[in-house]
This record gives structure tokens, sequence and C-alpha cells, in this order.
């Protein structure tokens, strides 16, 4: 049975989605109509929070009333989504992450210099979506199988998406050495989604079980799972503490890990963790399941993976 959960350093939103965030609840709270184009994270308690903060979701501008503000979230959109906007007399807050905005600056330069660019992420990813509006021209390839689609050029140049894992980037790199003449490759992978998987290996080595929280679809979150199994540690990936219905799956383990994605907040581990204490745990440790949950994210977390930097706001507070 369980008698310890340990939290993967360096887990909670990455610092690109907690601006993001923290942009809506500043503009709501100075009392401005705002909403975000797109849920800002696929996180039901994140959307419920701001909400109460006076923060919607829309999927397009049509959705937004003249004048209201609207906030651009962190993967970034295409230029032209920016020129509609301003041009329906809304206010743009720009959420794009300072490395997502890097990255579209570095794909511009790419297609200014003439090459082939192919982009190594999820086609219908928003940031990919988003690069596409800077390279129309660009090839986006996912999986191995898709690689053959690669022509060979004189000139070819090789980014990718922020989230994609580092080993696919470095095996499509060697890929294309024999595809072009020059090859230049730009490394965009985010650096925090690089830490994150080295916490979670770290974590992984030192436990029974891993349990890794994050959305069904995200490429980050299911990396992370298969870290883990590549480490010969067997790992849950769940969504949140409410598909943990299985207590059994805890009986051999003494030590649980648990980490989560870039959309995950710290709040949702904190509250898995409490789970499997509360159902996998001794009843010694069932007991005291709060305390030793809230002391497993403390000796982990610091203040900057926190939620949100900002105190949350109240219905009264932004009306
Ligand atoms: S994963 Fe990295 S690039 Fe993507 S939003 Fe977060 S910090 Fe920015």
């Amino acid at each position: 049975m369980v008698q310890e959960v340990r939290i993967a350093r360096r887990t909670g939103f990455c610092y690109g989605v907690r601006e993001a965030i923290d942009k809506a609840k500043v503009s709501a709270s100075a009392g401005k109509q705002t909403s975000t184009l797109g849920q800002v994270v696929h996180n039901e308690g994140v959307i419920r929070q701001l909400q109460v903060a006076g923060v919607r979701s829309v999927d397009t501008l049509d959705d937004v009333n003249g004048g209201a503000a609207v906030v651009i979230r962190a993967h970034g959109v295409k230029p032209e989504v920016f020129e509609r906007a301003e041009a329906r007399g809304l206010e743009v807050i720009d959420g794009t992450c300072t490395w997502v905005i890097q990255e579209q600056r570095q794909l511009q330069e790419l297609v200014d210099g003439g090459y082939t660019i192919v982009l190594l992420g999820t086609p219908k990813h928003p940031e990919v979506v988003g690069l596409l509006g800077f390279a129309p021209d660009a090839i986006v390839v996912d999986e191995e199988e898709d690689w053959v689609r690669i022509p060979s050029r004189k000139r070819m140049a090789l980014i990718t998406q922020s989230t994609q894992p580092p080993w696919k980037f470095e095996k499509l790199a060697a890929y294309m050495v024999s595809k072009a003449h020059e090859l230049k490759i730009v490394n965009t992978v985010c650096p925090v989604t690089i830490r994150r998987q080295e916490d979670t290996l770290e974590t992984a080595r030192a436990v029974d079980l891993m349990v890794v929280v994050g959305g069904r679809h995200s490429a980050n979150t299911k990396e992370l799972t298969r870290l883990c199994s590549i480490v010969g540690t067997p790992a849950i990936q769940i969504e949140n503490a409410l598909d943990l219905t299985d207590a059994a799956a805890f009986a051999r383990a003494r030590v649980v890990g648990v980490t989560g994605g870039t959309s995950t907040p710290l709040e949702d581990l904190r509250e898995v963790a409490e789970h499997i204490l509360r159902t996998g745990g001794t009843p010694e440790i069932a007991k005291r399941a709060t305390e030793l949950a809230s002391a497993a994210l403390d000796a982990v977390a610091t203040p900057a993976g926190r939620t949100t930097s900002l105190p949350r706001a109240t219905p009264a507070s932004v009306a």
C-alpha cells in the first residue's frame, strides 16, 4: 500500500500559460469585458476559475463585442488575427508566450532567407496553425511515417513546435541531413518542456508507480507517460483526480510519483496526491492524506510554479 507520494519538481503551469492567464485576470479585474480566443488551457477547473474572475472563452472574434478586450493565448495566432481584431475595434491583449514569439520571428527569417521549411509539429495544434501564418508553405510533419513527404531541396530548414520531444526533433534532423545540400536547424524545443521531462524521469526512477496528470490529447503529457515507461516505471495517465477510480492500481506501490503537463495547475497535482494517499494509503496514511499531499507539494513547488501569480479574483472584485 502507498506510504508516500512524491511530486516531480518544476511542474504546474509553464510561464507562458501562467502569463496569459494573469493578463486575462488583470484585464477583467480592471472592469473590462474580457474574453480569451479559445480556451487558455483545456482544464475545466481553470476555465471555471476564469469565469468566476469574469473571463469567458470564445471560439471566434465575431463572438467579442466591439471595444471589449480579447486575450491571445500562449500558443499565439496568425498575424491576420491581430489585424482582424484591430479592424473590429477590439482591444488585443497579447498573451503569446515569449518563446513562441521568438519561434515566429525565426520562422519569418527562414522564409525571408528562401529556405524550404519543414516544421515538426501536430498539424492542427493552435501553435502550429499560428506558425503557418508566418510560413504558409512550410511542410508540417509529425510522426515518422509522415517524413517520406519531405522532398530533397538545395537549401532546407528544420524548426519545431515548442512542445515536441527533443529526441524526435534530433531524429528528424538526422533524417534530413541527406535531403539537402544546406540544412539549417533551428532548435525551438521549449526549455520548460525539457526540464519537465528531466524532472519527471528523476521522479520516475525513484518510485514504484507514476501518475501523469494532463489533457488526454496533450502531446507533452503523453510524452511524460512514455518517458516513465522507458525507465521501466509503470505509469497511469489521467486528466484529474476523478479519473482515479481503481484503488487496486496502488495495491503494489509503496512510493507513487506524480507529474503533470504544462497546462496542469499545481492544485490538480495536490488533489491527485491527496486522492492517492486517501484511497491507496495505509489506514494511518489515509487519515493524514490532506496534510501529506500539501507537504509533498510544498517540498517541490516554488511560488513561480503556482497556478497564477495573482490573488484569485472574486465576483465582487471584478463586478
Ligand atoms: S511550453 Fe514553453 S513555449 Fe509553450 S507556452 Fe509554455 S513556456 Fe511557452
